[in-house]
């Protein structure tokens, strides 16, 4: 046996996208124009793939701060948060995300990645039990690889289920860590979050929810889920990631509980890696600043979900969840995705493909991401594109 033999069935199924001529994973956007637009294979093709929820990767005053932080701070700081790479900006950043959710403290990651196995390898580990949602992103189940809990996995969006295998715990319960998302990645569907947080009441334990795709997309600032929900008090960790919404690169997590700050002194993904770079620092502070002042871009981004929803709806797409920034389109088969996807592509749209294993429930999936940044005439012109490729799905 060699380290490679496990490879096979890749390359089998490379192979066979080869044959097909088709390439998802690999999609070069060979110019970048503006937060919606690109040139691909030498085409100009509207982006309604990238997360780019508020459209603020182009933002001026965006780009002006991190441009002045490259010019005073240097390209990266070439050190973990834990030793040589905390800068000023780094703990500001921390008080400013903090004081924007309300909470008494913040830690600031990497990636969004490293902040889920940051916070959970530092939380649970041997002898602990995390409940997780079985719809939650690789980071979360990664983290509790990395911290050694026993892991359950409840059925997605069924707080039933929860309760009853809290109820299984016995004991035990009152100290568990439940894990769920607020807007789901996959099919833009939210969590039952007032439904999970009574079993939390009735059984204990403690509750993580990762805001990656909702933080300046729900509530009233932006805070995320449990902000509309007016929930957030109810909420031990929230985590999320500043390459989204915010346009840049790194992640957080907001705690009212004292001992976060403790976490930093014990979370291998925190200690071990280099922190962001200055500039990446600079742009998510001031992206910050936008998402906080206003509702604007927050309705935009709604009022083009919403016409991208009910564009494929009247087309009639199968959608994974009601109106959201993730607009899903369920489809038959993985051959069938894999061409729709390239001919979207044709069609001069980028979209997102998703295949098993990587989706719930087996299904295959376009998922399209708006942006506040799209104009009605681009959402208007994605629905075009579907409609061509309607007798395809
Ligand atoms: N959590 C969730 C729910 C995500 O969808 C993602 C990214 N897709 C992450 C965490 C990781 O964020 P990042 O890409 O910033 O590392």
């Amino acid at each position: 046996m060699g380290i490679f033999d496990k490879y096979q069935s890749l390359k089998t199924t490379r192979d066979e996208l080869d044959a097909l001529g088709i390439d998802p994973f690999s999609v070069k956007i060979d110019r970048i124009i503006s937060p919606t637009e690109g040139i691909i294979h030498g085409r100009p093709t509207i982006l309604a793939g990238t997360n780019n929820y508020l459209g603020l990767t182009f933002n001026p005053e965006c780009i002006a701060a991190a441009r002045t932080a490259l010019e005073n701070e240097g390209t990266g700081t070439t050190g973990s948060r834990m030793a040589n790479g905390s800068y000023s900006g780094h703990r500001l950043l921390e008080q400013e995300i903090a004081a924007f959710y309300g909470k008494r403290d913040a830690i600031v990651f990497s990636t969004g990645y490293q902040a889920n196995l940051g916070i959970l390898a530092a939380l649970a580990g041997p002898g602990d039990v995390v409940l997780l949602d079985a719809d939650c992103h690789a980071s979360l189940y990664d983290g509790c690889r990395l911290g050694g809990a026993e892991v359950i996995r409840f059925r997605h969006n069924n707080p039933e289920d929860l309760a009853k295998r809290m109820r299984r715990l016995g004991e035990r319960a009152a100290n568990t860590l439940i894990l769920v998302e607020g807007i789901y990645s996959m099919l833009g569907d939210r969590a039952p979050l007032k439904e999970i947080i009574e079993v939390k009441r009735e059984f204990g334990g403690y509750l993580l929810v990762d805001e990656a795709h909702s933080l300046g997309v729900l509530g009233e600032t932006g805070q995320g889920l449990a902000e509309e929900l007016g929930l957030l008090d109810e909420v031990d960790f929230v985590v999320g990631t500043f390459s989204k919404s915010l346009g840049g690169a790194g992640g957080f997590c907001v705690s009212d509980h004292p001992e976060l700050d403790l976490i930093r002194y014990s979370s291998r993904p925190y200690i071990f890696t280099a922190s962001p770079a200055p500039a990446t620092i600079a742009s998510t502070r001031q992206a910050l600043r936008l998402l906080a002042a206003g509702k604007h871009l927050r309705k935009r981004l709604m009022a083009n979900a919403e016409q991208l929803h009910a564009g494929l709806t009247s087309l009639g797409y199968t959608l994974g969840a009601p109106p959201s920034p993730v607009v899903a389109v369920v489809l038959d088969g993985k051959i069938e995705a894999l061409q729709f996807w390239s001919n979207l592509l044709q069609h001069g749209v980028y979209v997102n493909l998703m295949l098993p294993p990587a989706t719930p429930n087996g299904v295959s999936l376009i998922r399209c991401s708006v942006s506040a940044a799209h104009t009605p005439e681009q959402i208007d012109a994605v629905c075009a594109a579907f409609a061509e490729l309607r007798e395809l799905a």
